[in-house]
């Protein structure tokens, strides 16, 4: 019988290609379950054999084309007895437990929670004049652009960058992707998947649910906590390390996935030197 569970990435524009290739390189040495990239606008080799071509219309950047592809991609794959794991392609496998995603997917979908709170998101998510922490803008665009209210301004918001998901998610999935469709020519909203994902959640009513544990969503941001002047001046040795893990073998802080917000792939960093390290230890160990 066929392993019912698998990985997929939906990739979109070279930028995306190149950053599969990197993280398909950790999955694959980390998991053996079956691995699918659903693609667009690629003129790059993606370094994988099981790739669904998707073509978007050219009045779609990148941006939007890339999200409209994450949260429609239940409508691309099949998803009758199987159970899929959606990654990002700046997530990075570097533990074998990985595997065990699958087997924590209750309700209806899972996610893993984002690293800031709703109030603290909300600028970042709709264009209000808000220039610096918490605001109430995203919950009054989400009132009025779908009608739902988010009665609590602190609630732990979900990541869109890893989520679990089966044939009961069509639902949940498709209203999703028909909010994320409907902001695209909004201009009060940014091109981003997660102030829809919070209308779709309440929607719902889970916002109560239980999220995948951290450990499968691991976030790690080079930028946390710099201004917007030492961001732009920023360089691998000066992002911020996360000390808060360790990727030593049997440390019980050890993530499954680590989530490089905007800096994968950037020697120097230790945080990626050290997931760069892992991958080569671990393949080293297989190799004996
Ligand atoms: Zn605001």
């Amino acid at each position: 019988m066929p392993n019912k569970n698998a990985f997929v990435y939906a990739v979109t524009g070279n930028a995306h290609i190149q950053q599969v290739n990197r993280s398909l390189r950790f999955l694959k040495q980390f998991s053996r379950q079956e691995i699918v990239v659903v693609a667009s606008r690629s003129d790059l080799q993606i370094e994988h054999d099981q790739v669904i071509l998707v073509d978007f219309p050219a009045e779609l950047d990148n941006h939007q084309a890339s999200i409209l592809l994450e949260t429609g991609l239940h409508r691309r794959l099949d998803l009758r007895g199987r159970t899929w794991c959606y990654l990002d392609s700046d997530i990075f496998a570097v533990h074998e437990d990985v595997q065990r995603i699958f087997e924590l997917k209750h309700g209806v979908v899972a996610f893993a929670a984002d690293h800031s709170r709703l109030s603290n998101f909300s600028r970042f998510a709709v264009r209000c004049a808000c220039t610096g922490g918490c605001c109430e803008h995203l919950r009054e665009a989400i009132e009025s652009k779908f009608g739902i209210v988010v009665p609590d301004a602190e609630w732990q918001h979900w990541n869109g960058g890893v989520f679990v998901f089966d044939a009961a998610s069509v639902p949940f999935l498709e209203t999703w992707h028909e909010y994320t469709r409907a902001i695209l020519g909004d201009p009060y909203w940014k091109t981003r998947d997660q102030g829809t994902l919070i209308a779709t959640v309440w929607k719902f009513g889970l916002q109560d649910q239980i999220t995948l544990p951290r450990k499968y969503n691991y976030i790690v941001d080079g930028m946390r906590g710099l201004n917007d002047d030492e961001r732009a001046a920023a360089n691998p040795f000066t992002f911020r390390v996360d000390e808060s893990y360790s990727l030593s073998e049997g440390d019980p802080s050890h993530p499954f996935l680590l989530h490089f917000i905007g800096n994968a792939g950037q020697p120097g960093w230790r945080n990626w030197d050290e997931a760069e390290a892992r991958l080569k230890a671990s393949r080293q160990s297989s190799n004996h």
